[in-house]
């Protein structure tokens, strides 16, 4: 089976706006073949920049665009979706965004060989079993706690389990109104619940400020606390870890590619990794 088309496709709100919402707008890849077989992806930011990795001109022998390389090559099995990934990345070697960018295709192209082979992706990946999964309501803090407690209670009565608040204010004030913030959301949930909540790289490199937060949040029983620290501080989450944080960390979203996510695994310590297949390179692991 040959490989026709690749197809990054822009999606967007009518109107973008400034906010930490990371929905407004995305880039899908389609992947078509000679046998009719269709794949989709995604990359899951910056989309614009991303298109360009898949249609810009050659500089030269390492800045090779995702399309170039994968129009008119063989995809029928895991095999070729690895020793694709490895063609695109070294031809793309010295495209900044190239690990990032080609999430899509990568995603696209085991959609692409588990539909040929009538076989679920994760168990041509080697994945042994699929697990149940809880979803989450992801949202804003509002820009008070009065604000956050109406948008829990409508989350709640529209009958989600879980949820996530992030961003917004928080760490914009003092210590009084974070707390306000996580008290007014889980006021807003109900005790049953689960809560978690992204701090949104707002504490940068202070630890300290961290296991403050994080004592203080105990009593509203989080199931993590996603990001506190900035995203090149690994070190500075390993610290964090050795020093028995009150509540689960979870962090690595910001992973762009799997040695980056390795780098995590080893120094951050993390309760949770959070590295997605739309961000660092796909699903395949290498
Ligand atoms: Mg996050």
């Amino acid at each position: 089976m040959k490989i026709t088309s690749v197809d990054p496709i822009y999606l967007k709100m009518p109107s973008i706006t400034t906010a930490a919402d990371g929905t407004q707008d995305t880039l899908l890849v389609r992947i078509r073949t000679d046998e009719g077989i269709t794949g989709w992806g995604e990359c899951d930011a910056s989309p614009l920049v991303s298109l360009g990795v898949y249609c810009c001109p050659m500089s030269h022998g390492n800045i090779i665009n995702i399309r170039e390389s994968l129009i008119g090559e063989t995809i029928d099995s895991a095999d070729d979706v690895r020793r694709l990934r490895a063609k695109v990345l070294r031809n793309g070697l010295d495209i900044q965004q190239i690990h990032h960018a080609y999430s899509g295709a990568d995603i696209a192209l085991w959609d692409v060989v588990g539909k040929k082979l009538g076989r679920p992706a994760y168990e041509l990946m080697g994945g042994a079993k699929q697990f149940p999964k809880l979803p989450y309501a992801s949202v804003l803090f509002g820009d008070s706690p009065e604000e956050t407690f109406k948008v829990a209670r409508g989350l709640k009565e529209r009958g989600f389990r879980a949820m996530k608040f992030g961003w917004g204010p928080l760490g914009s004030k003092d210590a009084a109104f974070d707390e306000a913030l996580v008290q007014s959301a889980r006021e807003g949930i109900g005790n049953e619940a689960e809560l978690m909540v992204d701090a949104g790289v707002c504490w940068g490199n202070d630890v300290e400020k961290v296991l403050e937060r994080a004592k203080t949040f105990a009593k509203y029983r989080l199931t993590w606390l996603e990001e506190p620290l900035h995203p090149d501080a690994i070190g500075r989450y390993g610290e964090l870890a050795r020093r028995k944080p009150a509540v689960p960390i979870a962090a690595g979203e910001n992973c762009r590619t799997g040695g980056r996510a390795g780098a995590y695994w080893e120094k951050a310590v993390l309760t949770l990794m959070q590295c997605g297949a739309g961000r660092m390179g796909g699903s395949t692991l290498s």
